[in-house]
């Protein structure tokens, strides 16, 4: 570091560290990238940024991609991509009735993968301990050498959180996990470091990173699962709220009258949407059928299924329709299992908010099915692990 006297770091120095910093950040963010592209992401000139990316290509922290060219615009024409150390992370998704879990690269190439169902809610012990049995059969199963060992685990969690993201934040929703450590706790029973967060917000994380919202900057996620959670991504950042339960809109009340719900209230879109809800409803049409939850996409073809299926999503659509005359995002992206059941559920949810949301069809909010599918949770817990494994490693 290019110290002044008195041993403050120069504001030229201090210029070159953020350009580096802010060139690092784009490119371990998303795809190949041109020089010009960063000058315009990061309004730097083009002597900052050329600066900061020769630093960077001679630590070995970027690359250039081969035989692909930027235009032609002096010397350095080839597109720059992240370069990553070896080794690998882990992640694990709880969702309310499954846990998923994986190991990857750091540049997210995942080497294997389990998912099975659980009931998550029921008790968080027996849950984490499930989740760390998983996981180490999948380290015992990869193959790693001494050197790719994990250490880092990223934990995705169907509740809210509190501020240091240590444990969940609300005594009725997900209560069995309230008060527990999850970081200390599942780090005893795994032997990694854990980062936590809450699901949605890992499956908005993943969409952004890699999905259908890599082009939006604000824009809300929504899983809808076992249960209903949504993110709110603003300028490219999560909005967490004040209690780290921003965007909690299973339990949005519909009906002060209608069906109890977990979290003790009555009536909330999560007694009316959810992948149970669902199942019930089409079980009750064909009664004959032994696993709905597997035949959900089978189901699907049934024309009152179907009914169903729009239905709930023109529910769901009325609930997101309110929350973008709140906060004008550019666009929903809707994951979790009820989007496998085919297009007649995000059709619904798009008929709602195109109906319902302002200012109307001129400027409409676009809706998109998750690009990650029903993996986005645990790609985004692979994300901020890799992201944690990274800070460790380069600052
Ligand atoms: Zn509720």
């Amino acid at each position: 570091m290019d110290l002044e006297e008195g041993g403050r770091e120069s504001s030229s120095a201090r210029s070159h560290r953020l350009a580096q910093a802010g060139v690092l950040a784009v490119l371990r963010s998303g795809p190949a990238v041109s020089r010009a592209e960063l000058e315009r992401a990061l309004g730097l000139s083009r002597s900052a940024v050329v600066k900061a990316v020769d630093h960077l290509l001679a630590m070995g922290v970027i690359g250039e991609e081969p035989g692909q060219s930027d235009g032609g615009r002096g010397r350095p024409g080839r597109r720059l991509v992240a370069r990553y150390p070896g080794g690998t992370v882990v992640g694990i998704d709880f969702g309310h009735d499954h846990i998923a879990v994986a190991i990857a690269d750091l540049d997210l190439t995942v080497r294997a993968e389990d998912r099975t169902p659980f009931p998550v809610d029921d008790d968080a012990n027996a849950a984490m301990g499930a989740a760390a049995e998983l996981v180490a059969d999948l380290i015992d199963g990869a193959g790693l050498a001494a050197a790719e060992q994990p250490t880092i685990c990223g934990v995705g969690v169907p509740g809210p959180l509190d501020a240091a993201r240590r444990m969940v934040s609300s005594p009725t929703i997900l209560r069995n996990w309230s008060g527990v450590d999850l970081v200390e706790e599942l780090g005893l029973r795994t032997g990694l470091s854990v980062v936590i967060d809450n699901d949605a917000n890992l499956g908005a994380i993943a969409e952004l990173h890699a999905g259908a919202a890599v082009s939006y900057q604000n824009f809300i996620y929504v899983k809808a699962s076992g249960g209903v959670g949504a993110c709110v991504v603003i300028n490219g950042q999560v909005l967490r709220g004040h209690a780290g339960a921003a965007g909690e809109i299973g339990h949005t009340q519909l009906r002060a009258d209608g069906a109890w719900c977990r979290c003790g209230n009555r009536g909330c879109l999560e007694t009316v949407v959810s992948v149970g809800q669902v199942l019930e409803q089409i079980g009750n049409l064909y009664p004959g059928v032994p696993d709905l939850r597997e035949n959900l996409p089978e189901l699907a073809a049934h024309p009152v299924a179907r009914k169903v299926l729009a239905e709930s999503g023109r529910t769901l659509g009325m609930v997101l329709a309110n929350l973008c005359a709140l906060l004008d995002p550019a666009a929903l992206v809707i994951g979790g299992e009820l989007v496998l059941a085919g297009p007649e559920f995000i059709a619904g949810l798009d008929e709602s908010v195109q109906r319902l949301a302002q200012p109307g069809r001129d400027n409409q909010v676009h809706v998109h099915p998750a690009a990650l599918g029903i993996r986005a949770e645990l790609m985004g817990s692979l994300l901020i692990a890799r992201d944690a494994q990274l800070a460790t490693t380069t600052g």
